[in-house]
């Protein structure tokens, strides 16, 4: 992470100045994501751009770029999940204003005067996540060594078109 990057942000003075910070920041530092993930190895870029839109609004839009490792729920397997993820969100202090905001826009409440900055990059990268992360389907091998499969076959029904397990070793064969 830059070291010039500060931690908490007032963003309507931001907003006033047209700051703009860009960076890195470890995963395994953003504590509600790391969470989701199945390894927080790695790290997310961002850029953030401070502005104030031509209705005086404090605004904030940026890049997050990150591949995020999630569990896919098929085969439990892990799964690179890259995300590219653009904001675009105004502050706002009472929820009244978000209501007048453009539709591509999303609020970001901000009551007291601080911001924490990596939370805007924190709160994107989860946004990104899909509620159930699956390969794709000719990704996906699933681990028949593995007894959880059976649970997860039982959650999911549209698992009627499970390949037998000879097919996925000779699948796995011929990738090689
Ligand atoms: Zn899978």
């Amino acid at each position: 992470m830059s070291s010039r990057l500060p931690e908490n942000v007032d963003p309507r003075r931001l907003a006033t100045q047209g700051a703009a910070y860009s960076g890195t920041v470890d995963l395994a530092k953003l504590g509600r994501l790391s969470e989701a993930l199945l390894d927080a190895t790695g790290q997310a870029e961002f850029s953030i751009e401070f502005y104030r839109d031509n209705r005086n609004r404090a605004r904030i839009k940026g890049l997050v770029k990150a591949d995020l490792v999630l569990e896919c729920q098929r085969c439990l397997g892990a799964m690179i999940y890259p995300v590219d993820a653009g904001l675009d969100l105004a502050v706002v202090k009472v929820p009244e204003e978000a209501d007048t905001l453009p539709e591509s826009c999303d609020p970001v409440w901000v009551e007291e005067d601080t911001l924490r900055l990596l939370d805007l990059v924190e709160d994107e990268l989860i946004l990104a996540i899909p509620q159930v992360p699956r390969h794709e389907e000719h990704a996906c091998s699933i681990d028949w060594n593995n007894p959880a499969d059976e649970v997860q076959d039982e959650q999911e029904d549209d698992l009627s078109d499970k390949p037998n397990p000879f097919a996925v070793l000779a699948g796995l064969k011929s990738d090689k």
